[in-house]
């Protein structure tokens, strides 16, 4: 087999654990050898819709079992996946469509209000339906099942594109980072390492896998091990407790804001959790009340910190240590290397905040025909910039205390403020707008949004929302919005962000 990419993975465990459950979706056990059969006859069908190596497939859906199977199908021809947010509006997805020149799509029923808002996209070939095509669309069940079985071997290298993920950028518009199939690898083999995935784990995938780190720190390093993924559709608190009770689920991922909604539904007090080893927790510190509160469930946290474009483990800390190092997010995940430097890239010394930099096998080669970003990105020796400000202790553990980068986190999504406020400049009555993030209690943080409106013109929180929602993801629209008469600036001309992150809410701020 000359497939050396994530596309072999299939025959591979269908050759050792043929009749181990690979997935749970849908209360259906999906064994490895039909994972294998499936993906192969899925592959037959891409390569007859012409899709050859480096072709971009995309997918548009919350978490299915198609999701993994078109995946390792378009990594069997040497293809390149391209997994979309299924929260975004249909010119968000248009973008990124275009920009990755995807010539297939594969979309579930959830998504066909935004498919059917999509421009005419002369690069995109062929959309595949998983439920109720429209015209000239195919069926997804009915044309995989009529693939061909006959095994493919088509040469792909570990250093070949796998994935493009895209990521909002501060400049406003999204980038796609690409992840080489031994980006992938490396950062299963530390789960391997950090989480001890098991051939007996039963892993809870609640998060979305468009996102780095539900795909490669749940699904993939338990696929790799032969263990068992429990795919849930999306995020849902009564869901997750009766998956983890029906299936004897062994450990989950998540984010600050998913640990919480679990530890405060009616169900957490008498749920039976016994079968939970450990949890995972990633994209903000965890609070210590969160911790502490799990610990009298019985339950430790290990945590994680990284981003897309490091695949994304960087630094990991074991549940054994998360109390004595609160506020850590640990050490170099193995094969990586972890620097906090000054604006002259010469290292901090310990205790003083600096740049994180991340070099190691799991770093992105890069950003999707974009050379701009990706040099500002990666500097020599292959140090990738997160744009994230840490502090090493005198242990070397990484503290992140604030970012470079203007972003802010939302119930687990990103938001960059340039986005949102590119939008708002297109609305006819705004003359200049600002977006920070605030904390929020349910949420994390969650955008409040100045605005100064142009000379005569009136314009209310109420409009700015509605225009908002038609061109951008809801978890991106501000929750609060200040009509204002002007933004405090720099000599220079530079909004200062942190005096409008500073402000308290006002009467007249409207939620
Ligand atoms: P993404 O590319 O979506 O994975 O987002 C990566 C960003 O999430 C990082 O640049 C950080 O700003 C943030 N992040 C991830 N993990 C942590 C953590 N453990 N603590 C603080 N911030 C984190």
């Amino acid at each position: 087999m000359r497939n050396a990419g994530l596309g072999g993975w299939p025959a591979r465990r269908a050759q050792m654990s043929p009749n181990r459950t690979a997935f749970f979706f849908a209360d259906r056990p999906v064994s490895y050898a039909e994972v294998h059969e499936r993906t192969t006859r899925l592959a037959s069908r891409l390569r007859d819709a012409g899709v050859r190596a480096g072709d971009r497939v995309a997918y548009l859906g919350p978490n299915h079992v198609a999701f993994a199977e078109t995946l390792f199908a378009t990594h069997l021809l040497g293809g390149i996946f391209v997994p979309l947010n299924f929260r975004l509006t249909a010119p968000e997805i248009a973008y990124m469509l275009t920009d990755s020149g995807a010539s297939l799509l594969v979309y579930a029923p959830e998504c066909s209000a935004v498919v059917r808002a999509l421009p005419a996209l002369p690069g995109l070939r062929t959309v595949v339906a998983l439920a109720s095509p429209a015209p000239g669309e195919t069926e997804f069940e009915s044309w995989l099942s009529q693939g061909d079985p006959t095994p493919i071997d088509i040469p792909v290298a570990l250093d070949d594109v796998a994935l493009i993920l895209y990521t909002s950028g501060t400049t406003g518009r999204p980038k796609g980072a690409m992840l080489s199939h031994a980006n992938l690898a490396w950062n299963c083999f530390h789960m391997l390492i950090g989480v001890d995935v098991a051939s007996t784990e039963v892993t809870l995938v609640s998060a979305p896998l468009f996102h780095v780190a539900a795909l490669n720190q749940t699904l993939l390093p338990t696929f790799l091990k032969g263990g068992t993924s429990v795919i849930i559709p999306s995020w849902d608190v009564d869901q997750c407790y009766d998956l983890i009770e029906k299936h004897r689920v062994t450990w989950m991922f998540g984010v600050t804001a998913m640990f919480a909604a679990f530890a405060r539904s009616p169900r957490w007090a008498h749920a039976d959790l016994s079968s939970l080893r450990t949890l995972m927790s990633g994209g903000a510190a965890i609070p210590v009340a969160l911790i502490r509160a799990y610990q009298a469930r019985g339950l430790t946290f290990c945590q994680g910190y990284g981003l897309t474009e490091t695949s994304p483990g960087a630094t990991f800390l074991e549940a054994g240590e998360s109390e004595r190092k609160v506020g850590s997010a640990g050490v170099p995940v193995f094969f990586a290397n972890v620097r906090v430097v000054r604006p002259d890239l010469t290292p901090a010394a310990a205790g003083e905040p600096g740049e994180v930099l991340v070099q190691g096998p799991n770093v992105t080669p890069g950003y999707w025909r974009n050379p701009e970003a990706t040099a500002a990105a990666l500097t020599e020796g292959g140090w990738f910039h997160s744009g994230d400000i840490g502090v090493l202790d005198d242990e070397g553990h990484l503290h992140i205390v604030d970012r470079v980068k203007d972003m802010y986190i939302s119930g687990g999504e990103n938001v960059y403020p340039a986005e949102v406020e590119n939008v708002l400049f297109e609305h006819p009555a705004v003359a200049e707008a600002a977006v920070v993030g605030v904390p929020d209690q349910r949420w994390g943080e969650v955008g409040r949004a100045f605005v100064v409106p142009r000379a005569g013109a009136a314009v209310t929180p109420g409009d700015l929302r509605e225009f908002l929602l038609s061109r951008l993801a809801k978890y991106k629209i501000p929750v609060y919005f200040d009509i204002v008469d002007a933004l405090p600036k720099t000599g220079s001309g530079k909004i200062r962000k942190p005096d409008l992150r500073g402000r308290p809410l006002a009467a007249g701020t409207e939620e």
